[in-house]
């Protein structure tokens, strides 16, 4: 932690800030108030622990401690990404080659157990890619799309059925497998259950920054470090769950003063301030956002929230006792299920064949990824029903009679975090960017001059939702918003007694 008393600057009439949410929006908020000199502010929190959706945990590898990450992973493109610059200044991507055993060899299986060429995957992928640019370009290129409110998942049927045509019998088969493997990742990084959700003509808004996808050894936390530096231990206020947001009124607040907002918590506990920066995940603000803030948000912020989508990814993290069922240069093992004949069948029975794919993480360390419904269906389960149905995916899609079970399993269950309700924001069919714009406004109650309410996280940034990058800027964005209102009239210019005016009288 910084040592405050000495580089406390004075803020004139600096005002009293909340932040809801101690994620990377919240801390990024929090870290450039510091830096300004206005320290008066508290983090309130509901859960136990800072950092949101980057969560690194601690696994057993076989030479020691390692990382994975319950949350984000990787840091999406270099130039112009303020994560990889914090990264790379503080060196925590100085590990990124050392001690590389795991090789890169992506493998693609069918249910029989039999390796595709990667030549095959490779013609798939190729054509796959040019579709996904088309699919981007309707929005960056202002063009409309082919069908009225038509979706990424129906455009790319259509467009990979023609190419498929083109091949016949099991060749065909099989890079349709590839294909439909491809949409199910796609949905993972959208956040979507399937790609029939994800509107086509907003696709292009989110932003793709160039360069590659690092991940951070230490851990994706260690870059939660680095902000909370700047920010005095005693502002976090952990296991303070908002209740309520009474932001329209005015109050008094302890010190006698007029304040602007009170917040109240689950704990009873009540905190005045002249602004709040509101950072709590779209997932919360779907199901809670009508309770959340009195009087309620305008109609129009509300409706933008309803439009808005926050789907579910999930991760499960088998820990084993000796080396993973993998070859040993394998670095993914992508499973092509033909789920052609399960759709709208019981996903208590089919919910596994959606797991697309295994990542060998650590040399005894898998991990397991899985999306939208059939995500939030396993969150339900136990251990052990998880354990099962992953150990006889690996067993058929390896051919292998008994693989030993892993002696750890741990898995996300972020639909079921109420204060997450998901894992990110995406536009659906029928939603539009300007939702997130109208969601990202600050609300200024009537008659008042400076707003009381701002919103920043993820789901608030036009080309960057869904990512950490997204968060951080908008947490940063907000909290300039308040410095500058605090600060940029102290620094006008004094007038000059002495000077010439030009016979200007005011
Ligand atoms: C599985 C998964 C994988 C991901 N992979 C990547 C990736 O590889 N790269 C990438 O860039 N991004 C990735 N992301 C997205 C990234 O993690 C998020 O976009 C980012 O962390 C969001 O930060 P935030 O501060 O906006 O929200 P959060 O981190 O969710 O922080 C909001 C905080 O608000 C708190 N809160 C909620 N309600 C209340 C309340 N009522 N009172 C007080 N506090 C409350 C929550 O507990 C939380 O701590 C991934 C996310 C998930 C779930």
């Amino acid at each position: 932690m910084a040592d405050v008393g000495e580089t406390r600057c004075t803020v004139k009439d600096e005002p009293e800030i909340i932040i809801i949410g101690a994620g990377i929006s919240g801390l990024a908020a929090a870290d450039y108030l510091s830096r300004n000199g206005f320290y008066n502010f508290k983090i309130l929190e509901s859960s136990s622990r800072t950092g949101g959706r980057i969560w690194s945990i601690n696994v057993e590898g076989l030479n020691g401690t390692c990382k994975a990450e319950l949350g984000a992973n990787y840091i999406h493109g270099i130039e112009r990404n303020p994560i990889f610059q914090l990264a790379e200044e503080n060196n925590l991507l100085a590990l990124l080659n050392k001690n590389k055993t795991l090789s890169k060899r992506v493998v693609f299986v069918t249910e029989a157990g039999e390796q595709v060429p990667s030549k095959t995957v490779k013609e798939v992928d190729w054509c796959y890619g040019l579709l996904m640019q088309q699919c981007e370009a309707f929005f960056q290129c202002g063009m409309q799309t082919p069908i009225e409110n038509d979706s990424v998942g129906g455009f790319l049927d259509r467009e990979m059925e023609r190419r498929l045509a083109k091949h016949d019998g099991d060749d065909q088969y099989i890079r349709r497998l590839i294909f439909k493997q491809r949409l199910a990742v796609e949905a993972m990084i959208s956040g979507a259950d399937n790609m029939y959700e994800v509107s086509l003509g907003e696709l292009g808004s989110y932003e793709e920054l160039p360069g590659v996808h690092y991940a951070i050894p230490p851990g994706f936390e260690e870059v939660l470090e680095v902000l909370k530096r700047s920010i005095p231990k005693e502002n976090f206020y952990l296991n303070h769950a908002v209740k309520n947001i009474d932001w329209q009124n005015g109050v008094q607040g302890s010190d006698g003063t007029h304040k602007s907002v009170c917040v109240e918590c689950r704990n009873g506990k009540k905190f005045y301030a002249d602004h709040v920066i509101c950072t709590v995940p779209l997932g919360y603000l779907k199901s809670n956002s009508r309770e959340l803030f009195h009087p309620v948000l305008p109609e129009e912020k509300i409706e933008a929230i309803q439009r808005l989508e926050f789907g579910t990814v999930d991760k499960i993290i088998l820990e084993f006792s000796e080396a993973i069922p993998l070859e040993s240069d394998m670095r993914k093992l992508a499973l092509l299920w033909d789920n052609s004949s399960i759709d709208g069948q019981d996903l208590s029975s089919t919910w596994y064949k959606h797991i697309f794919s295994f990542d060998a993480i650590h040399e005894n360390v898998l991990l397991g990824w899985i999306s939208g419904k059939a995500a939030q269906y396993m969150e339900s389960l136990t251990d052990d029903e998880v354990i099962d149905a992953c150990m006889k995916v690996l067993e058929q899609f390896l051919k292998k009679d008994h693989i030993p079970r892993p002696r750890k399993i741990v898995r996300t269950k972020w639909h079921s975090n109420e204060h997450t309700k998901g894992s990110y924001t995406f536009i659906p069919v029928g939603g539009k960017v300007q939702d997130i714009e109208t969601l990202a406004e600050p609300l200024t109650p009537p008659n008042a001059d400076k707003p009381a309410v701002l919103f920043a996280g993820e789901a608030c940034h036009p080309s960057f939702y869904s990512s950490t990058h997204g968060a951080l800027l908008t947490g940063q964005q907000e909290a300039e918003r308040l410095v500058k209102l605090y600060t940029e009239h102290h620094s006008d210019p004094e007038p000059d007694d002495d000077s010439d005016d030009g016979g200007l009288a005011f």
